[in-house]
């Protein structure tokens, strides 16, 4: 079995394991059609080659780490994005979720903070001729207010609270789908959603472990 069927078959199997949590049997067949259609050995570096398609996180340098395509997958699936919609990630790392996401979405916006990943992720993907993902480097605590409203936005670091910005750039309807947690403790996965006519509505899914959503010092570290 080739190494990108290996890990189609790892997620499909994690979402049976986790159905109880995440309240469904099966992922959105446009988000494993779009696992199967990016190429992760691409986003990750040379000599982690042979666990390209193995299902964990791989460090990308700078500290930082591409995700596990079981939750590169699922956080996917709950955003509910699909063509014509517009999403935002903060997080860009090495791009892999971004690439993922612009086959299922018309437009994707990432912001990485690191801007050495920043620069390469945004060579990668038009190298690779991702188009519809744009990446620029900034604090993505605080969006990117140009483009709002987005039609979903998923976070890819942690943050100890949901970032105020992030839902006023949510278009009525839409969801928020990041991982709320101290760096060391516990970290939840949970999506806000949107309702039309403003009011949020929390759903926490199961525990993560993601590296920490860092804010600039200019803009005075996290606030209380
Ligand atoms: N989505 C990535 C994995 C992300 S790891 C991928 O598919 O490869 C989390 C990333 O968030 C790291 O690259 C880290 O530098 C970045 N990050 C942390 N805090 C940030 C912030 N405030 N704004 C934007 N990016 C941030």
């Amino acid at each position: 079995m080739k190494g990108i069927e290996r890990m189609l078959r790892d997620i499909e199997d994690e979402v049976r394991y986790t159905r109880s949590l995440i309240g469904r049997d099966a992922l959105d067949p446009r988000v494993m059609a779009a696992m199967a259609e990016v190429p992760r050995e691409e986003f990750v570096p040379g000599f982690e080659q042979a666990y390209a398609y193995a299902n964990g996180p791989l460090p990308i340098g700078h500290g930082q780490t591409i995700s596990q395509p079981y939750i590169v997958a699922l956080m996917t699936d709950l955003l509910g994005c699909g063509a014509g919609d517009r999403v935002l990630e903060v997080g860009t790392g090495s791009g892999y979720q971004a690439a993922v996401l612009s086959r299922v979405v018309a437009q994707v916006y990432s912001i990485e903070i690191v801007p050495e990943l920043a620069e390469e992720a945004a060579r990668r993907l038009q190298r690779l001729g991702y188009e519809n993902a744009q990446c620029r480097q900034g604090d993505g605590y605080l969006g990117w207010p140009e483009e709002a409203p987005f039609d979903g936005i998923l976070v890819t670091a942690a943050a100890p609270a949901v970032p105020p910005p992030l839902i006023e750039q949510l278009r009525d309807g839409a969801r928020l789908v990041l991982p709320v947690g101290p760096q060391f403790g516990h970290q939840e996965l949970v999506v806000v959603e949107k309702r039309p006519g403003g009011e949020l509505r929390r759903t926490d899914i199961l525990g993560v472990a993601f590296v920490p959503l860092t804010r600039a010092r200019a803009e005075g570290g996290w606030r209380p």
